[in-house]
């Protein structure tokens, strides 16, 4: 069903949708498309939210995650597939399954567990248990931050030596690399795990309140980096300034946290005020062609 035009690494994301688009699969199709990455979503739960907080999580049934990825995986050849939140240990358990029929090269995890704002749960207990048992080892790698990295291990975490003493346990635990994200410390530095190494990236602190979505931002980011064929190691040096960028030029859209700005590098300046020609089809900025 070609019409002559390329097709670009397509991307699966498997999370929550958050209505304020900040997060969640809205943050993760932004993400991939300012990475010329197609992206394809199923939902594993409708959250209730504004700006202000998390209020309400509606898992979707299993059955019908399990349909939505199957559908999606059997008609498409997908480059990487970045999981978010899963709400239970039943949607945890489908992804686990699927994971293991279609064996994807690139798998990014992060273990959402719980909202900045608000006190829902992202993930249930026994939905934890089995991301900590199950679901790690079978991802290419995966993103906690330092709550989530706490959480899965059961360690305290305190700074950049906690982060890597986390960082091991989750290898001796199943999985194969794990960067833990260090947005929480004043100066936001991110811990590389893989195999024996063990790498760290210091980064910019940006000043800006309108950071919710920062995880689902960073992961899609790397599942698009990996997509694209970059190793680990340049793909989290790569997100990383995607991320900072995007917080740099984030914006508030409600009264609480803001989103960020994934689509920066979309930005146009708005023309000057005056007389314009509507522009003809095919003159339009928009309709310039577009390179893959
Ligand atoms: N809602 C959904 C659907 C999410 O996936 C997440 C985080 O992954 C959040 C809310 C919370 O985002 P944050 O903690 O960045 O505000």
């Amino acid at each position: 069903m070609g019409n002559g035009h390329q097709t670009p690494p397509i991307l699966l994301t498997v999370a929550g949708f958050d209505p304020t688009c900040g997060a969640g699969i809205a943050a993760d199709l932004k993400t991939f498309a300012a990475h010329n990455c197609y992206g394809v979503a199923a939902v594993t739960a409708l959250t209730v939210q504004s700006t202000q907080g998390v209020r309400a999580v509606h898992a979707i049934p299993a059955a019908t995650l399990r349909a939505q990825i199957d559908a999606l995986a059997e008609d498409a050849t997908l480059a990487g597939v970045k999981i978010g939140m899963l709400a239970n240990r039943a949607n945890a358990s489908v992804v686990a399954e699927f994971l293991d029929k279609y064996r994807f090269t690139h798998v990014v995890l992060d273990p959402v567990s719980r909202p900045t704002a608000g006190d829902a749960e992202l993930l249930d207990e026994a939905g934890l248990k089995f991301v900590r048992d199950e679901l790690l080892k079978r991802a290419s790698v995966i993103t906690p931050n330092i709550p989530e990295a706490e959480f899965l291990t059961g360690m305290e975490v305190k700074d950049v030596a906690g982060m890597k003493a986390a960082g091991q346990k989750l290898l001796e635990m199943g999985a194969r690399a794990v960067i833990v994200t260090g947005g929480h410390l004043d100066r936001p530095i991110d811990v590389l795990c893989e195999g024996t190494e063990i790498e760290t990236f210091g980064g910019d602190h940006v000043r800006s309140p309108n950071t919710h979505g920062t995880g689902c931002t960073f992961s899609s980011a790397i599942a698009a980096q990996l997509a694209g064929g970059q190793q680990l190691r340049e793909a989290v040096i790569l997100a990383k300034a995607y991320v900072t960028k995007a917080i740099e030029k984030s914006y508030q859209t409600g009264k609480g946290a803001g989103p960020l700005n994934q689509l920066f590098r979309f930005h146009q300046e708005p023309p000057a005020r005056g007389i314009h020609e509507v522009p003809q089809h095919g003159m339009h900025p928009a309709s310039e062609p577009a390179t893959h």
